[in-house]
């Protein structure tokens, strides 16, 4: 039996004591398909792989077949025993919390690419990290399917599509069923890649860029020149617009990236 049984799953969990905890989104995937499609979009091949939450380790095994090296990060301490049991001794476990590990303290490499079945309630928090660290070639993250939409997503962007648009070029891949997960979730899930763009090496203009990005999503009902004027003064909003040549009655989130760093760069430079 494999680790994509869900018998084989259960048998584990009831072997080591394991309860599955809603909290921590653990909803594991039992589809061989899926994971071999999501090993082949993340890039791990030759790279050295990070992945956030390995759980019982179904993505991590596939993962570790390709990768040169594979370093995972889990909150719950009590999937240890299970991990050991399933995961080959190469792959490096560290435990810890996405939301607080310090990503720069993974060691240097010229392709690391990131990979998660992300939980719901640390998505947004957790990729927004991963693009700040500048540490990823590419990050390939299972979330709800809405949300792998909103990340995609052209018009009316959320501030993370904004975000995901700056940071890297998001393809939404493939859904993967409710059905596909142990215990079953009660949403289809969806597979987005992410192939990120370098960092700004200037670091104050990267600043800039996000303090415009959160101005702009501060109030989404208002026109781009009162959210700018709200933060930066009305004439520093207004010349920033005009050389940017962006409406300023236009809303936050009808603005592409591009736009929004157009408006940051002329920011910059009053
Ligand atoms: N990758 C596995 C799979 O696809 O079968 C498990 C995915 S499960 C949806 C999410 C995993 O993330 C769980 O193992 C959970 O314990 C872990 N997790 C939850 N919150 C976390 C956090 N803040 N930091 C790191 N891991 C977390």
């Amino acid at each position: 039996m494999s680790i994509y049984d869900t018998a084989y799953l259960k048998g584990l969990a009831e072997r080591f004591g394991f309860t599955f905890e809603k909290s921590f989104g653990q909803n594991f995937l039992t589809d061989t398909a899926a994971v071999e499609r999501i090993v082949e979009a993340s890039g791990a091949l030759g790279a050295d792989v990070f992945e956030i939450g390995p759980g019982a380790g179904a993505l991590t095994l596939g993962l570790s077949r390709v990768a040169r090296s594979v370093r995972v990060l889990e909150l719950d301490r009590r999937l240890e025993p299970v991990l050991k049991e399933t995961l080959p001794p190469s792959v490096e476990l560290t435990w810890g919390d996405i939301l607080t590990f310090p990503l720069d303290s993974l060691p240097k490499s010229d392709r690391r690419v990131a990979v998660s079945n992300l939980p719901y309630n640390v998505t947004t928090k957790a990729l927004t990290r991963l693009f700040e660290s500048g540490m990823f070639s590419r990050i390939t993250v299972t979330v709800q399917k809405e949300y792998a939409r909103k990340l995609v997503q052209k018009e009316n962007r959320s501030l993370i599509a904004l975000l995901a648009e700056h940071y890297a070029e998001p393809k939404y891949l493939f859904t993967i069923p409710a059905g596909s997960f142990y215990p079953r979730p009660g949403v289809d899930s969806a597979v987005v890649t992410m192939a990120l763009k370098p960092l700004d090496p200037d670091k104050e203009s990267e600043a800039m860029f996000i303090r415009t990005a959160h101005a702009l999503y501060a109030s989404r009902r208002k026109t781009v020149r009162n959210t700018l004027s709200a933060e930066f003064g009305a004439s520093a909003a207004d010349a920033a617009l005009k050389s940017a040549e962006v409406d300023p009655a236009a809303r936050g989130e009808d603005l592409s990236a591009r736009e929004v760093e157009r408006i940051s760069s002329a920011l910059m430079l009053k």
